[in-house]
């Protein structure tokens, strides 16, 4: 069976013509998959009784298996089995007037980030591009009769599970295909990549025909040297004078920002000095930067507290007072254990054929 998600057009048409198809049978079946969201041949009404019965017997639609999906009042999250039994979680963000998509990039993550759930048993394996694209194909699909504008994924965030610029070519081609016009045609000012920033990667993303369009947020999460390599030991070989001289001269598309994400940990990264440290880093790049907070979620497996809610105000006015821009996120998804660092919380799910994997 060949697996026909993942695929660029390109790849498609080598595919069909192999197969002794018509070229253009590749580009009817590529709109199906990635404009109509539809996952049965049977449906595919443009094509042939006979070649419908073929790829129903010779082509998969789905490198995924969905095994659950948890409601809140303003996320959902999705609960995905890879062919080799591995979970995959991805969390669609209801915001004021879209869906933000979460998708994750990795089964685990080697950075070892010390409030991150996900950085656990470390990095497991990668994810293909079509386990990567597949998150958005079963999301669309269940959220496709929804009326406008909740039919269609318009923001995508790779901040799920895993480094995504560690995983740079899976990560490349479900971009390619993400942005494509002809297909799922995510708009790459709404596509952001989020790196733990490990130079030589940011690097290779910069140089990216490609990756160096869509939006770059960094997890900085502290504004020197010793708070960051306390929380990410991945600081210690990546110095962060070394990632700041990187990030105020990384070569930004005409009109956007590089977001830095700060996760506000109580007692560890959250006091005022902190914060005017940050905003004196900031302030001279205010056109270049854009500074989001997130107060930490408490996970029963990590020894770390959220701040309150006066100590993330201030934190905040301290760096709005520079004339920053700098929001709030009250993590969404945090009901359905879906906020960022807590993908893969600890639980047993019941698989189709019995038995329990734990995750
Ligand atoms: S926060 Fe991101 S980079 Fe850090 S360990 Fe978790 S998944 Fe990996």
């Amino acid at each position: 069976m060949e697996l026909l998600v993942g695929k660029t057009l390109k790849e498609l048409r080598d595919w069909a013509v192999q197969k002794g198809l018509e070229r253009y049978r590749a580009d009817q079946i590529y709109h199906w998959i990635y404009k109509k969201w539809e996952d049965d041949p049977e449906r595919f009404t443009n094509l042939s009784k006979d070649l419908r019965r073929w790829l129903k017997e010779n082509a998969r639609f789905h490198a995924l298996e969905k095994v659950e999906k948890v409601e809140g009042p303003d996320s959902v999250k999705y609960l995905f089995r890879t062919d080799d039994g591995h979970l995959v979680e991805t969390v669609l963000i209801k915001e004021k007037d879209h869906w933000t998509l979460c998708v994750s990039t990795q089964i685990g993550c080697n950075v070892g980030c010390t409030f991150c759930a996900t950085a656990r048993d470390g990095l497991i394996r990668n994810l293909t591009a079509a386990e990567i694209v597949d998150q958005l194909l079963w999301v669309q699909k269940d959220i496709k009769d929804l009326p406008k504008p909740w039919h269609k994924v318009r923001n995508v965030v790779f901040m799920g599970m895993g480094e995504p610029l560690a995983n740079f070519n899976n990560l490349k081609k479900a971009v390619e295909i993400f942005v494509d016009q002809k297909g799922v045609d995510v708009s790459k000012r709404r596509l952001t990549v989020s790196s733990s920033g490990i130079l030589y990667q940011l690097k290779k993303m910069a140089e990216d025909p490609v990756l160096s369009q869509v939006n770059l947020a960094i997890s900085l999460n502290a504004p020197d040297q010793e708070t960051r390599e306390k929380i990410m030991p991945v600081t210690r070989t990546n110095r962060f004078e070394d990632l700041w001289k990187f990030l105020t001269n990384y070569p930004l598309p005409e009109g956007r920002k590089i977001t830095l994400e700060y996760v506000l940990i109580k007692g560890v990264n959250d006091s005022p000095e902190h914060a005017r440290k940050l905003a004196r880093l900031v302030a001279p790049h205010r056109k270049r930067f854009k500074v989001n907070l997130i107060p930490f979620n408490p996970s029963p497996t990590l020894p770390y507290e959220r701040p309150s809610e006066e100590v993330v105000r201030r934190f905040q006015k301290i760096l709005l007072d520079e004339a920053i821009i700098a929001t709030i996120r009250w993590s969404k998804g945090q009901e359905v254990f879906g906020a960022c660092g807590q993908l893969r919380a600890k639980r047993e799910i019941p698989l189709l054929g019995g038995g329990f994997v734990k995750n």
